[in-house]
């Protein structure tokens, strides 16, 4: 059978493939610190067309006898993404064969895709890796009595993933999560939102998760934050951090909206920062 070609890099043993789930779309009224006027202008001189849409990736990474999925995307939720299940078997993967699945954090477009229409496990042999404070947070129900009210459902979409994993879910700390995969806490966007660092014979990829929402925007100018994040200033504070500590280390990434591309490098552009899609 043949296989499409997703873009895909090879880590030493690992091959790690970006997987789309399709898009959803988000209002520049949901940005701080940028008028949306000024968002746009930054889209079109990017050569973006769909000014507002979001592309969502979920990664395959395979190599030491393991088929890993890292997030799972939308499932259709909210009429977002929904199409992991199908580019999954174009790639050749049955969702039977995934045997783990890490989570970057529980929002909709990045768990929404564990379960199926029917309300069972999408993915029938995975184990379920999640940092355990994004577990903590949104099973808190005083975290969801202080939620807007824009975001209750989201405390739904978490609770229904968790509870359809319960029997093979693992939570961490910090560390190796699986063999040459490092959890990374990248806190802000959520309380356990973290990215994966894959290392395989001296080579390096960061899956940096929601690190930016809008990399054409984000990217040079850090400090545009997004209704979604649970603590602005800290999600802020980590992206420069980790902007900076990529940059200098020239490490290559990938990150769930950073387009369908899937992979690249982040360079200093004088005072600020810029995209090299890979
Ligand atoms: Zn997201």
């Amino acid at each position: 059978m043949s296989k499409l070609a997703f873009p895909s890099k090879q880590v030493g043993d690992l091959n790690i493939t970006a997987v789309s789930d399709g898009y959803l779309h988000a209002s520049f009224d949901f940005l701080a610190n940028i008028d949306p006027d000024n968002a746009s202008r930054m889209q079109e001189n990017a050569g973006i067309k769909d000014h507002t849409s979001i592309h969502i990736n979920c990664y395959l990474v395979r190599g030491g006898g393991r088929t890993v999925l890292i997030d799972a995307g939308a499932g259709g939720f909210k009429q977002w993404g929904g199409r992991l299940r199908s580019n999954l078997l174009l790639a050749g993967i049955q969702p039977s064969e995934i045997d783990a699945i890490l989570l970057t954090h529980a929002h909709p477009d990045h768990v929404g895709g564990l379960m199926d229409a029917s309300g069972e496990a999408a993915f029938p042999n995975a184990e379920l890796v999640v940092h355990n404070r994004e577990v903590a947070f949104w099973q808190d129900d005083g975290n969801l009595s202080r939620a807007p009210e824009r975001a209750r459902g989201n405390f739904l979409v978490a609770r229904q993933a968790f509870e359809g994993y319960r029997d093979r879910l693992r939570t961490f700390d910090a560390g190796e999560v699986l063999t040459g995969m490092t959890a990374m806490p990248l806190p802000g966007h959520t309380d356990g939102h973290t990215g994966y660092r894959l290392e395989s014979g001296g080579q390096n990829l960061l899956v940096w998760g929601d690190i930016v929402h809008f990399p054409q925007i984000q990217i040079p100018r850090p400090d545009v934050t997004i209704a979604f994040d649970q603590d602005s200033h800290l999600a802020a504070s980590t992206r420069s951090r980790l902007l900076d500590l990529v940059s200098s280390e020239r490490l290559l990434i990938a990150g769930m909206h950073l387009g369908e591309l899937g992979f690249a490098h982040i360079r200093r552009d004088g005072e600020n920062y810029a995209i090299d899609y890979e």
